[in-house]
């Protein structure tokens, strides 16, 4: 296999001078980087490692990957490259239920690699194919990624690997040792060999197991040296894999409710056209979808004032008898009640303009006999799949206007004092903040403490929904979310909590043992991937840049989104960068440790447009925007002329 392979490459590598790297990523060449530490490699390095893998020289194996992956850009071009933001992608899509990444190769029946990627996907694992598997086959499902049918389309797959070993692992680069164990232990891939491979895939394959990765055999060994695992059937194959310590094997089997049409998320986004309406109850000026909690619900009930041929509004009112639940809570649960109402096929709930709800039902599920009864147990199964331990659920569908203008003003007021409520709260005023390790799926080191003056940094999990999941969905494995007893404030200014170190270190397994909300030095939050902006320090002016996901220029000193993103993701506290959401641009401690705005010397035009009058009027005409300055030069001049001293 290594003379096939020597020659391979060495017919392929001419000239040398095209060898430019692959764009979108910040390493060039993944593989090369990560193994070597080299970006572009010269002559003599590539015939160097042409030698080992000809003299099979000890680690000859891995360098057969980078060697295979200069050929494969030099071919494929960036046809089936991932760049790093869909790397990173990838990796938040651990958080949303996938449980991990499988590459199948080699030449085997069709049937049989169907009856794989079918039992794979319901694992809830990505599926990605390449090589013989591709060749002859067209119609993978959508949701299959090719890699194209070339010999060398496992190199992507390993690029994969090793920039999570790179950037979640924070493994150094050149240190293949701790490189294979990152792959082992954590990035969620592993390689199925479902028939014959070429002596080149095979070379390859040797490759990945010398990087860790974990290789799955059907029938027998491919003359594969290492801790290849070999199976006689593909559901003992997709078993064994399923218990490997880098899969994240997580299924949910949920309940499923007792009414007469099918239930999924599947029918979230349904449309139903005109001429299939069977059913419209109308909603009116009084029409409200409430969930609130209530001391005298003591048991499940489903309740409906009115008739349904006489209806003149529609309201529902969910009411919930947990002594645990608060008002801010109940906005969590309110919102995924409007969602799992659109589970139903063929009913769903409408908004109009001024909180007028509509609910319409098709003719077919008007003819299996859905009623309003069915639709109170749908939406009690469905919370409490949603929430285990929610208590006692009481729904009451209002169709009769006068009944609702009755509740009117009490619902009103109700909405009114929660919005204050959250409106209101402060880090001072609570004695708990809150914890959620959702993106430790891909993150390890990572476990964020959520305020109401630190809003969760990927921007979608306020305060009172990771409350909600704590009290309601206690040890989630999908929705890992702790209350965090803030404990003693150690620094209000930087705002750290002896109650929030000590979370933070059990969270991360003793990886991170002191953090501060509001500071992007010395001990700033940890990071994931799924952050909606980057605050980093510039040193040349000490102040602070803030880059949001979407810009894709740089900043004055040559800052990149995915240089910083892959700088702070999944780091463990990198003095100088922090990641925030946009709401937290709004915060009355928006880095307050680091001085907040006044700071701030540079941000997108985007962002400060945002961020608007959240920047106090003093500071405005002093930050920078890409359009008023490129250079660290000109940032110095512009801020000499634009900031008053006075002011900071
Ligand atoms: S709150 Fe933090 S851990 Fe949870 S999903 Fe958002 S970024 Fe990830």
């Amino acid at each position: 296999m290594v003379k096939k392979f020597y020659d391979f490459v060495k017919n392929s590598l001419i000239p040398f001078s095209q060898l430019k790297g692959f764009k979108g990523t910040e390493y060039t060449y993944p593989l090369l980087y990560g193994i070597t530490g080299v970006n572009i490699p010269n002559k003599e390095e590539i015939n160097h490692a042409l030698e080992r893998v000809k003299e099979e020289i000890g680690g000859f194996s891995a360098d057969a990957l980078w060697l295979a992956e200069l050929v494969t850009s030099l071919k494929d071009g960036e046809r089936f490259f991932l760049v790093d933001d869909a790397f990173r992608w990838l990796c938040v899509a651990l958080n949303e239920g996938i449980n991990g990444w499988a590459l199948l190769m080699g030449k085997e029946e069709k049937d049989e690699v169907f009856q794989l990627i079918k039992k794979l996907q319901e694992k809830k694992l990505k599926v990605f194919v390449t090589g013989s598997v591709v060749e002859g086959t067209e119609e993978f499902p959508e949701s299959v990624t090719s890699f194209g049918s070339s010999q060398t389309g496992l190199i992507y797959f390993a690029q994969l690997l090793v920039r999570y070993a790179l950037i979640y692992g924070r493994v150094p680069v050149g240190d293949l040792h701790e490189i294979s164990h990152s792959i082992e232990e954590n990035a969620p891939g592993v390689i199925f060999v479902v028939g014959e491979l070429s002596s080149i895939e095979r070379l390859l394959v040797q490759g990945m197991l010398s990087l860790g990765t974990p290789v799955l055999g059907l029938h027998h060994t491919q003359n594969l040296v290492g801790p290849l695992i070999v199976s006689q059937t593909i559901s003992d194959m997709v078993d064994k894999a399923w218990r490997l310590p880098n899969i994240r094997a997580r299924l949910v089997f949920e309940a499923t409710p007792d009414v007469p049409v099918l239930v999924g998320k599947v029918f979230s986004h349904e449309e139903i056209l005109k001429d299939d309406i069977g059913l419209r109850l109308e909603g009116s000026l009084f029409s409200f979808i409430v969930t609130r909690p209530s001391l005298t619900v003591q048991e499940d009930a489903v309740t409906v004032l009115g008739e349904v041929k006489k209806a003149s509004t529609f309201c529902v009112l969910v009411e919930l008898g947990n002594r645990d639940v608060d008002d801010p809570m109940t906005l969590w649960v309110g919102r995924i009640l409007r969602r799992v109402i659109n589970y139903a096929n063929g009913i769903k709930v409408k908004s109009k303009g001024n909180r007028i709800i509509d609910l319409i039902m098709t003719k077919d599920a008007l003819k299996s006999g859905f009623t309003l009864e069915h639709l109170g147990n749908l939406i009690k199964t469905e919370l409490r799949n949603d929430f285990p331990a929610i208590g006692p659920i009481h729904i009451t569908f209002i169709l009769n206007k006068e009944d609702a203008k009755k509740m009117h003003p009490e619902i009103c007021s109700f909405i009114e004092k929660r919005k204050n409520k959250i409106k209101n709260i402060t880090e001072e005023s609570e004695s708990v903040f809150y914890g959620c390790t959702r993106c430790r799926s891909f993150s390890l080191a990572h476990a964020c403490t959520v305020t109401p003056e630190r809003p969760s940094q990927c921007g979608v999990r306020p305060w009172y929904m990771i409350k909600a999941h704590a009290i309601l969905d206690p040890g989630s494995v999908y929705e890992p979310c702790v209350l965090i007893d803030k404990g003693k404030c150690l620094d209000p200014l930087l705002g750290e909590y002896e109650g929030v170190n000590h979370s933070t270190e059990r969270r991360t397994g003793g990886r991170v043992k002191r953090i501060y909300l509001h500071s992007i030095f010395d001990f700033p939050h940890t990071a994931c991937s799924c952050f909606q902006n980057i605050a980093f320090h510039i040193p040349e002016v000490d102040g602070i840049g803030l880059m949001p996901r979407d810009f894709k220029g740089e900043a004055p000193n040559g800052m990149t989104w995915t240089k910083l993103a892959n700088k702070v993701a999944g780091r463990q506290c990198l003095d100088g960068v922090a990641s925030f959401s946009v709401e937290y641009l709004y915060s009355q401690k928006f880095f307050q440790g680091d001085g907040g705005y006044s700071r701030v010397v540079w941000m997108t035009d985007h962002l400060k447009k945002i961020a608007g009058n959240a920047i106090p009027e003093k500071f405005r005409r002093s930050i920078a925007t890409e359009k008023d300055i490129t250079t660290i030069e000109e940032l110095k001049t512009f801020i000499k002329k634009n900031r008053d001293p006075e002011n900071l």
